[in-house]
């Protein structure tokens, strides 16, 4: 996400010990210009910039080797979030199980067969390959440059049997992958840039045989392509494949009156990958939430709409979680009257709001009484599909987001450099602070402040 260039830190520490000092006192301290917001905001704002447990629930949830889908971490991390949900006083703690194919990778090895051989240290495999045979696959290795469609299809005639090389671009590694396997090419290797680690993702949307990995920057390599070459390649991966239920967890602050059955949700994926311990994607949005969640439910006011919080699994694996949650609770969406995906929250910056227009004037005015944390007050026309809000966002439903500044960690993202240490923590708490103002003040505005649209057309191209 896009977000603003930081101001001076003397400035922005002024400002926030000026928010805290606001914001944090039950009553208005004299001299602070602190309008609109209410007693509750200032007292959960309070509780958050006081006695927040986001460091600490973080610390935990940044486990070594991630909180992959299916794995003994990541379920670990839904025992935790659940235990704590339970001792904060939250209701209705339960899980939610559903079906996918889940993978895990034990050794990536790719060789270059030069005489000696050469081993491609850093190189990441794409997500639900199969094992390769023990000795490997062994092929020559094709430049198609950036990679493109049409790249494939000039280059069709040089594939059959050999790894594709492309760049590492926007273009979505399972396409190309797809692409390779259709013209007959036994797998395909994407080289980051000369400044960048290798980045994971997915490859196959079910398992399948052709290996796709991520290697470094490699000069050699592309000056031996540029003479001509097709230097040959073998790639080892030792991975499992298996068919899980995994389980989403949720929980809920019901709310009381007539308003009850409306339904907001606060949600962010517990899942990551498992390069490194996946504290800034998505630790760092599941410890928010708990964190929201938390502050809550000790203000022990009951909201008029039910706050409903959601922890995703599968979500690195193409937002299988949140799909399956969609799925399952079909008739409760038209009673949703918005959905808070938190996924790299960072220090908040602005709200985000995905198609819903009608909602921008109420988080306008959320923005203003939130003035000590420097939001926007433009509120973000955001786009795209690639995080948990989108199965929501097709069917119609309301989704936002807080979007934030993540610092120089941001470039631990998918890869081996996502670590605790990485996550800026002290701007981040402030999302959850953030976050219970407007999640409080969606479950208590009196008027609806969104409508159900039409769900979308599926989209067949995937
Ligand atoms: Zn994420």
């Amino acid at each position: 996400m896009k977000s603003s260039a930081p101001a001076s830190i003397t400035f922005r520490l002024r400002r926030l010990i000026t928010a805290s000092l606001c914001l944090c006192a039950p009553v208005v301290i004299a001299g602070c210009q602190q309008p609109h917001g209410d007693a509750l905001d200032r007292l959960l704002i309070g509780e958050v910039m006081m006695h927040s447990e986001f460091a600490a629930n973080l610390r935990t949830l940044a486990m070594p080797g991630g909180r992959l889908t299916g794995t003994p971490n990541a379920e670990l991390a839904g025992q935790f979030v659940a235990d704590k949900l339970r001792a904060y006083g939250l209701q209705n703690v339960h899980f939610e199980p559903f079906e996918m194919s889940c993978w895990t990778v034990r050794e990536t090895r790719v060789t270059l067969l030069t005489d000696p051989p050469r081993v491609l240290e850093g190189a990441v495999a794409l997500a639900r390959t199969i094992a390769t045979p023990p000795e490997g696959v062994t092929a020559e290795l094709t430049d198609l440059g950036e990679g493109t469609e049409e790249q494939f299809a000039a280059g069709a005639a040089e594939l059959p049997g050999r790894f594709v090389l492309t760049r590492d671009t926007h273009q979505h590694r399972g396409d190309r992958l797809r692409w390779a396997r259709e013209r007959g090419a036994v797998g395909l290797v994407v080289m980051s840039d000369p400044n960048h680690e290798p980045v994971i993702g997915n490859g196959h949307r079910t398992p399948r045989p052709e290996p796709g990995v991520v290697i470094r920057h490699d000069e050699d390599l592309l000056e031996r392509l540029k003479n001509g070459e097709h230097p040959r390649l073998n790639i080892y991966l030792d991975t499992d494949n298996w068919d899980c239920r995994p389980n989403n967890v949720v929980a809920e602050l019901p709310g009381r009156g007539p308003l009850a059955r409306e339904i907001v949700i606060l949600c962010a994926h517990l899942d990551s990958w498992h390069l490194a311990e996946g504290a800034m994607d998505n630790g760092s949005g599941s410890a928010v939430i708990l964190e929201t969640a938390r502050a809550l439910a000790r203000a022990g006011e009951q909201p008029r709409r039910t706050i409903r919080f959601i922890w995703f699994m599968g979500e690195e694996q193409m937002l299988e979680g949140s799909e399956a949650y969609v799925r399952a609770h079909a008739d409760e969406l038209d009673r949703v009257v918005a959905v808070v995906n938190v996924d790299m929250p960072g220090s908040p910056r602005r709200f985000g709001v995905f198609g819903h227009h009608e909602i921008e004037p109420f988080l306008r005015s959320l923005s203003a009484n939130l003035a000590g944390y420097e939001l926007d007050a433009e509120i973000g026309a955001w786009s795209g599909d690639g995080s948990d809000h989108a199965p929501f966002m097709k069917q119609g439903v309301c989704t936002l987001s807080l979007g934030g500044e993540l610092g120089p960690g941001v470039k631990g993202y998918h890869t081996a450099g996502d670590t605790y240490d990485s996550v800026d923590r002290r701007g981040t708490v402030q999302s959850a602070a953030v976050l219970a103002v407007v999640v409080r003040h969606l479950a208590d505005v009196p008027e609806r402040p969104t409508r159900r649209l039409p769900p979308a057309e599926p989209d067949n191209a995937k």
